[in-house]
């Protein structure tokens, strides 16, 4: 990456910024950094980008994910903040922390991850001017960091210790005293350095695989917010307004949309148990007899209030869960395929509302949904097994299908 100013920068401002913002949290240095346009046009999307962006800082092979050398990147695509239908997501990209190969020469060498979160996080950042942000180095104390378009500043964020993400969400905004800052931060959980913890974004929506929230823990950054005023450009603008007109037409008339904007993800839990592929008892089986009871008919009769869509896409398959009595005073995300079975069929759980309660936590804490779910559900089997007792889990009754264990 070199500085900015040639004429080449100029012809790619029509697709892309070609500006990556990088912060260093140890040094407290914040620059903008051009990227060549061979990248660009090479390595497309924020996926793509980003591990081209890895590639060149990870000079050497054995960096430890947790020092401050490893780069943190936040990458929407070249799509993202135009009305593109489901373009607003925005890869995490980075070393991760949960991949280390048992027993290597370098114990914390491991692979490189990218998660993949939707929202309004990456369009907000090419509202503010960037293709992406990269985060190095390591904050002294707890802090997040504010961009608002051009002004960009790292701040202390002591008093945000140990405050779960559902108190945070509303706190930062608080403080920001702007409600149209777009945010990203982590749980205790990746406060305490746990290897599967996740970043969160307002909604229910993360990055929740491969140890990204480890990764923002490990540099002392609670949160990033960020606000934009303007607009990413495209080259030829009627021809994209064609393409755009075909892609959102294709997507009106097909029957596969339709049934995922009523029921998203969650559509599958009855259909993948249904075919016998669930994960079910910590995956020892494929088939759950009450999927019916946590999959998507049931949940949109019994809990979903409200469908939510990421930036300007027309499906809005995410959807919002109410619930009453025992589990009940929370609204929340889900549940979707993923937290459905994970914390449903393999755990053998059943109850909606308590399905419900025990995603809301998980996401509370700032912990990946698919791990969580997997390692509650290897421990109910080595319970069940006589491998560990009540001793070992604290007193907790870790059987088959029980949420308030699950929740403990
Ligand atoms: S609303 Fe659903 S389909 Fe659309 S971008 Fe978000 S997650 Fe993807």
């Amino acid at each position: 990456m070199g500085r900015l100013g040639s004429e080449e920068q100029n012809e790619q401002k029509a697709r892309y910024h070609s500006i990556i913002l990088n912060v260093d949290l140890s040094t407290g240095k914040i620059e903008k950094l051009a990227v060549p346009s061979e990248d660009l046009d090479k390595f497309v999307g924020g996926q793509g980008l980003g591990m081209k962006i890895l590639w060149d800082r990870l000079k050497k092979p054995g960096v430890d994910p947790l020092s401050p050398e490893n780069p943190l990147m936040f990458m929407p695509g070249p799509f993202s903040g135009l009305p593109v239908p489901s373009s607003s997501r925005t890869c995490v990209v980075t070393k991760s922390p949960i991949t280390s190969p048992v027993k290597s020469a370098y114990p914390h060498a491991s692979t490189v991850s990218y998660s993949n979160m939707g929202g309004f996080f990456g369009p907000e950042i090419r509202f503010a001017g960037y293709d992406g942000i990269v985060v190095t180095g390591k904050a002294k104390e707890l802090s997040y960091l504010v961009i608002d378009d051009d002004k960009v500043e790292i701040r202390e964020g002591k008093k945000f210790k140990g405050m779960r993400t559902d108190a945070f969400d509303k706190a930062i905004l608080t403080e920001l005293g702007d409600r149209r800052f777009k945010t990203v931060y982590i749980g205790p959980a990746g406060e305490n350095l746990v290897p599967y913890s996740s970043i969160l974004h307002t909604a229910g929506r993360a990055a929740g695989r491969g140890g990204m929230g480890c990764v923002m823990g490990s540099k002392n950054l609670k949160a990033i917010a960020v606000k934009g005023s303007g607009q990413p450009g495209v080259a030829d603008h009627t021809r994209f307004l064609a393409a755009l007109e075909k892609a959102r037409s294709a997507l009106y008339g097909s029957a596969y949309a339709k049934s995922w904007a009523e029921q998203g993800t969650a559509r599958a839990i009855v259909a993948n148990s249904n075919a016998g592929t669930e994960a079910v008892r910590n995956y020892r089986e494929g088939t759950f007899l009450e999927a019916h009871k946590i999959g998507g008919d049931a949940a949109r009769r019994d809990i979903w209030v409200k469908d939510i869509a990421c930036y300007c896409c027309p499906l809005a398959c995410k959807k919002s869960g109410m619930t009453k009595g025992k589990y009940g005073g929370i609204v929340h995300d889900g549940p979707e395929y993923e937290t459905g079975v994970m914390l449903g069929s393999n755990l053998l759980i059943s109850d909606m509302p308590g399905l419900l309660k025990a995603i809301y936590t998980i996401d509370d804490l700032g912990l990946d949904q698919i791990s969580t779910g997997n390692v509650i559900g290897f421990l109910m089997e080595a319970y069940e097994k006589g491998l560990i007792d009540r001793g070992f889990l604290d007193g907790i009754d870790l059987k088959w299908g029980s949420v308030d264990a699950t929740l403990q």
